[in-house]
């Protein structure tokens, strides 16, 4: 079972910034940038171009929909994205709020406290639902 089927089933906490039936979106505990976001299908699937067809576009459909209340809330100048894997083999898309070209380098990180997570996710989550 992989750590993400663990938070979609609650059996360990993340700042969670939307959910659906099928997808939940966190954000990542180690965050390239500030709102760093993973957008996550909760069938558990190791690499993206294995999902079926129609989960692949509604996992890109809600990821979009994440983007757009990522970027109301959180200062960048866009969104990236990005899949990779290679640490967690559970679907997920990275959302990158982007402030230069550094953001999108892994080896790049930001500490942010417990509050600033729980504030940035907060925001982001009643943004979405709303
Ligand atoms: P990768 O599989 O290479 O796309 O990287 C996995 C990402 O998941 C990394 O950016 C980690 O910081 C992040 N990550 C790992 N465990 C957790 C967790 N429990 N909560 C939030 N993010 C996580």
């Amino acid at each position: 079972m992989s750590v993400f089927t663990k938070i979609i089933n609650g059996e360990i906490p993340c700042y969670k910034v939307a959910e659906n039936e099928d997808f939940i979106a966190f954000l990542d505990i180690n965050p390239n940038a500030p709102g760093h976001t993973l957008c996550v299908p909760k069938k558990e699937v190791n690499k993206i171009f294995d999902l079926d067809s129609e989960t692949y576009f509604d996992l890109m459909d809600f990821s979009r929909e994440v983007a757009l209340a990522l970027r109301e809330e959180v200062t960048c100048l866009r969104i990236g994205m990005s899949v990779i894997g290679l640490e967690v083999p559970h679907v997920h898309v990275h959302l990158i709020p982007l402030r230069d070209m550094e953001d999108m380098r892994f080896s790049n990180k930001v500490s942010l406290t417990d509050e600033e997570m729980q504030d940035i996710a907060t925001r982001v989550k009643e943004r979405f639902d709303h």
